[in-house]
């Protein structure tokens, strides 16, 4: 049994010689964190499956074979495909991302990210699914009274979105009380950059994210925002906790294995520690493009702290993760590679 197999792994190792194959089902596999979470999972040798609706993935992102379009409301597709395909694991991207929507018609986050994530509990449970790494948010954290932001942080989202996050690990709370299914929440901070490969990267519709969209302003030549330089930071636009996808991809795969060889229900940070502000990442763009950006200051942008990075120690010590790739310098050197061959296609 494969469950069994994997006990002999190690616990909190990476172990690159791993082979057991697990069959997982991915949802938003299709979209950014989760196509290049599936792509390391195949080269592991793991079997996997896609679910997504396609309203924000693409389907170029995955391999088309793997692709079930499906909406994670749809509880009964959900546990019969489960159980067709002896599913070990899910690991839950599936959701809606844009913080500022959420405050214009929360109803549509509540919807698709609670009731959507019930619904695949639901249906879990009712294929004896009992393993999920799920794609949480620092956005849990609200505004933070302390930085870096460790995971036993007031949880106290201060929008929509967050909450919806909240509210989702608070179910998975009590599926594993009740029905023993665990999980593993991991909180992302910025996550950015592209597959090395030039082929995978960042592709939201409408873009709000700063690295992407300061890539289009030296593309385009329209300025971008810069949104406030009065913030209480060294040079006064807000600090991130800028993180490769591909180092969050592994996170993932780490925590997926943690929980196949016994481990218990968790919540991670995943963020490098390291804060960067917006004048420095338009800063490394100049210089890994030897372009200049045009760029404006404007307003600050409502319910944007100061400073948010991770303590990711936990993440560290307890699964042997290590950002390899989150140097802001290669982040924008990938996410300029992938914008180059957008622009070519
Ligand atoms: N930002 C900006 N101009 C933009 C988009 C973002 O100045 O056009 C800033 C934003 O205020 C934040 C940082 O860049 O301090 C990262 O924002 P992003 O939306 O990428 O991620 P968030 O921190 O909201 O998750």
């Amino acid at each position: 049994m494969i469950v069994a197999k994997m006990e002999l792994a190690p616990q909190g190792v990476y172990n690159r010689d791993l082979r057991n194959s697990l069959r997982i089902l991915v949802t938003g596999g299709a979209g950014y964190i989760g196509a290049h979470t599936v792509r390391p999972l195949l080269a592991r040798g793991h079997d996997v499956i896609v679910v997504d609706n396609l309203s924000k993935g693409y389907r170029h992102n995955v391999p088309v074979e793997r692709l079930y379009e499906m909406d994670i409301a749809d509880t009964a597709a959900l546990a019969s495909l489960m159980r067709r395909k002896q599913t070990d694991a899910v690991i839950h991207f599936a959701a809606f991302i844009a913080v500022g929507e959420s405050m214009r018609v929360p109803e549509r986050y509540f919807a698709n990210n609670v009731c959507g994530s019930l619904s695949l509990l639901t249906a879990m449970v009712q294929a004896d699914v009992k393993r999920m790494v799920f794609s949480s948010t620092a956005a849990v954290y609200g505004n933070p009274q302390t930085t870096p932001i460790p995971e036993n942080a007031p949880i106290q989202a201060v929008n929509a979105y967050g909450e919806s996050k909240v509210m989702v690990e608070t179910l998975l709370r009590w599926f594993d009380a009740i029905h023993g299914v665990r999980s593993i929440a991991l909180r992302y901070f910025n996550a950015c950059g592209a597959d090395p490969a030039g082929d995978l990267g960042e592709e939201h519709e409408p873009e709000t994210h700063l690295i992407p969209l300061v890539l289009r302003a030296l593309v385009s030549g329209q300025p971008v925002t810069v949104f406030g330089n009065d913030y209480d930071t060294p040079d006064g636009t807000c600090v991130r906790d800028y993180i490769h996808v591909n180092d969050l991809a592994q996170a993932h795969i780490l925590a997926l294995e943690h929980l196949m060889a016994g481990g218990a229900s968790d919540q991670f940070n995943v963020g490098t520690g390291r804060g960067h502000s917006v004048l420095e990442v338009i800063r490394t763009v100049e210089e890994v493009t030897g372009r200049k950006v045009p760029y404006v200051i404007g307003a600050r942008r409502e319910g944007d702290p100061a400073r948010l990075v991770a303590a990711s120690r936990k993440l560290q010590t307890k699964l042997g993760w290590k950002p390899r790739m989150s140097d802001l310098r290669r982040i924008v050197e990938h996410a300029w590679q992938f914008a180059g061959k957008q622009q070519m296609a």
